[in-house]
């Protein structure tokens, strides 16, 4: 069955914090208030003009952290999602791990709400204080149990190459997500984007972000051991919008508009490297055989890994989908 996502961006609505990375009106490209109206009339549309039959709609509301906005207006704008039940089969909300606890959960549950995503970020509570998250990583551990515990979906959100953080840090983040076993996580290298509070650590030279080859590296890591423990990864990179490319936004950091598929290449490029130390060459080729959906990650974002096989080894990489 076809799956579709209808994101709804709710901008920094009901967040007083400010995290040293934070520009969630240039992230989400949206700067205007949402309305309930607003929400009723956006899946309106997309139900009229998207073929659903035989799929499942999820509406999805992110932006910012939606348990913190007042139980009124989170009321609205679930009750107007839930109106388009069953043509909407589910609700995703993010939000951050400290607003969530039993009466919210309640209320999430009333509504129908199937996933809830934390904004974890970092398991390491320095890295937490430095970039002024306000919470702990126990706030994710409780509130990750709670929302298990609730049946509801749970997913999380990880950044790689925080103020304070290091690959040794992001690593152990990886292996405390797992522990706690989300059903799927994003990953986000950190962007120093303008007037956020890394920029100016960046421009005082206390900040150094990630370059794009360590962000993808790590990434691709973070998705092998998802995997491995079967965890979905659902998103890695920022989307690419006018809002965020435009006006010098992005200062520095790893962003690439094609991450995720930069980070498929290199997971690809590994199992052929292990393909090639243990078959060796035959007749003078590389040849790797994948399924069909695959081809364009074996072969690389841009021909990556058919750039990188030449140049490394001097060989010719083919892919193809029969032996
Ligand atoms: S809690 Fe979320 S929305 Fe609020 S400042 Fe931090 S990252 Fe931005």
């Amino acid at each position: 069955m076809r799956k579709y996502n209808l994101p709804i961006f709710i901008p920094h609505r009901g967040c007083p914090h400010d995290c040293a990375f934070c520009s969630q009106k240039k992230i989400t490209g949206v700067d205007t208030e949402v309305t309930a109206e607003d929400v009723r009339s956006l899946i309106k549309t997309f139900l009229s003009t998207t073929n659903h039959e035989n799929a499942s709609v999820e509406v999805a509301f992110f932006g910012g952290s939606f348990t913190g906005l007042e139980l009124k207006t989170q009321e609205d704008f679930l009750r107007v999602a839930s109106e388009f039940y069953p043509k909407v089969s589910g609700i995703r909300l993010s939000t951050r791990p400290d607003y969530i606890d039993k009466n919210i959960i309640e209320l999430l549950k009333k509504y129908g709400v199937t996933t809830i995503e934390l904004g974890v970020q970092s398991s390491d509570d320095g890295v937490l204080a430095m970039n002024d998250r306000g919470h702990s990583f126990d706030s994710v551990v409780r509130a990750s149990e709670m929302i298990k515990e609730s049946g509801i979906d749970l997913g999380h959100q990880i950044m790689l190459g925080m103020y304070g953080s290091n690959p040794e840090k992001d690593r152990q983040t990886i292996d405390d997500i797992i522990q706690l076993k989300p059903s799927c996580v994003r990953i986000y290298p950190v962007i120093t984007l303008k007037d956020t509070k890394i920029h100016r650590y960046f421009n005082e030279g206390k900040y150094i972000p990630y370059t794009i080859d360590l962000a993808a590296q790590l990434a691709k890591e973070a998705v092998l051991k998802f995997r491995e423990n079967s965890i979905d990864v659902i998103r890695m990179g920022l989307h690419s919008s006018e809002d965020l490319e435009g006006d010098e936004n992005i200062v520095a950091g790893p962003y690439h508009p094609a991450f995720g598929e930069m980070v498929e290449s290199l997971v690809y490029r590994d199992k052929i490297e292990n393909q090639l130390q243990s078959n060796g060459v035959i007749d003078g080729e590389l040849k790797f055989v994948c399924p069909v959906g695959d081809i364009s990650k074996a072969i690389g974002h841009k021909k990556m890994n058919k750039i990188y096989f030449k140049d490394k080894y001097g060989v010719e990489l083919k892919v193809c989908t029969e032996k």
